[in-house]
């Protein structure tokens, strides 16, 4: 009779430790933790079985990437010419800049980079990044490189700057940031200063809509400005880049229901 409560309790007792175990051996904080925060969740990528067309099948959070109806990229072609707001920017030389290889692009992390207004309402340079080729296309024309201004406001809205890169002059900022981007997954630390203004050609027209995110999850929580005027990268700057990327750019998506405004001055 002792002997079979002494097995039953060293039974639960160690069902209790293999509960703890296994939770603790399951539940890591790579697979638990980094859905929740990551905006890049595992196992997505641009072509084949993770590749754009089954980005909503890999993880519930992404079902935007299919059923979304303002998805981004997009042509933008037919722009109505309006006066509408552009993104006044307000950005200062960047500080304590992280470059990251995630994978997926070569990401520049800013703190305390200024920002912009947009609509009266302030949002924070929180780093850029780049695609190969562009993701947007101007009246169908794609360009060799697209850099995405990512801005974000206190209540999580996003405001997301896009700048096109046809192929020409070297642009003064790419060198040094290719220079110093790991070749691999990781992260290096930034030593000079990088002048985020240089990724603002002087035409000051742009192209306004309201799209998502161009990864997954594919949120649509994005207010587009995507300059109308590209600015120039050499073709080693371009090739530097593609060495990396061969192709990281999510193809254009339907507009549905939406307008693109483009203003003029
Ligand atoms: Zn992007």
């Amino acid at each position: 009779m002792l002997m079979t409560v002494s097995i039953r309790a060293s039974l639960m007792l160690s069902a209790l430790a293999m509960a703890a175990l296994t939770a603790a051996f399951v539940d890591p904080p790579e697979t638990a933790d980094t859905a929740k925060t990551s905006a890049h969740p595992a196992h997505w990528s641009y072509g084949g079985e993770g590749g754009p067309e089954h980005w909503s099948e890999l993880a519930p959070e992404n079902k935007p990437c299919a059923t979304g109806l303002q998805q981004s990229p997009v042509d933008l072609a037919g722009a109505m010419t309006a006066s509408v707001a552009v993104p006044q920017s307000h950005w200062a030389p960047a500080r304590g800049a992280m470059i990251i290889n995630n994978g997926h692009t070569i990401q520049v992390d800013l703190n305390n980079s200024g920002g912009i207004t947009l609509n009266g309402k302030e949002y924070a340079l929180k780093q850029f990044h780049f695609h190969h080729p562009s993701e947007h296309t101007i009246d169908g024309k794609q360009f060799p490189l697209e850099v995405h201004l990512v801005h974000a406001a206190k209540d999580g809205d996003l405001a997301v700057v896009g700048v096109m890169f046809a192929e020409g002059a070297a642009n003064m900022n790419l060198d040094a940031i290719w220079a110093t981007a790991p070749g691999r997954e990781g992260k290096a630390a930034v030593a000079f200063e990088i002048d985020v203004s240089k990724f603002l050609p002087k035409t000051p027209d742009a192209f306004r809509y309201e799209g998502s995110l161009t990864t997954p999850p594919c949120s649509e929580t994005v207010h587009w400005t995507v300059m109308a005027a590209p600015l120039t990268a050499s073709p080693g700057q371009i090739s530097a880049f593609s060495m990396l990327f061969p192709w990281n750019a999510r193809p254009v998506q339907p507009l549905n229901r939406r307008y693109v405004l483009k203003s003029s001055g």
